[in-house]
């Protein structure tokens, strides 16, 4: 639980006391489906929030964007659920991954390379020669 003080910090008292989210009796489901990189917008409307902004605020309040970071296996398997209802190619996949691939490279030091290569190979059951 964070309650700091210096510059750019949230402080968590204050948030609780006024965030919707804190105060929701699905709170812990709001986090969980944040954290397994549901849409934010949807989120909102699920559990009847105000909007996406909403959720950011108590996300980022809550330090769930890095959890969410780690969390890439989540945003993976989302993408390899729905390639059966699209079509879906490599540089699409590489596209869905862009903003979360750096610091995924760096948490689990994957070269760039091998991660779209890997998330290519899945959708396409095209695995490269060992
Ligand atoms: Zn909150």
């Amino acid at each position: 639980m964070r309650n700091e003080t210096d510059k750019g910090a949230v402080n968590v008292g204050r948030h609780r006391r006024s965030c919707t989210i804190c105060a929701h009796e699905k709170c812990a489901d709001v986090e969980a489906g944040f954290v397994n990189w549901e849409s934010p917008a949807k989120l909102a409307e699920e559990y009847g929030l105000a909007d996406r902004t909403t959720v950011y605020r108590h996300a980022h309040a809550l330090g769930l964007f890095e959890k969410r970071k780690r969390n890439v296996r989540a945003a993976l398997e989302r993408i390899i659920e729905k390639s059966g209802e699209v079509e879906v190619t490599a540089s699409a996949v590489v596209a869905a991954i862009q903003p979360t691939r750096r610091s995924t490279l760096r948490d689990t030091g994957l070269s760039a390379m091998s991660m779209s290569t890997c998330c290519a190979a899945m959708l396409t059951n095209k695995f490269p020669e060992p």
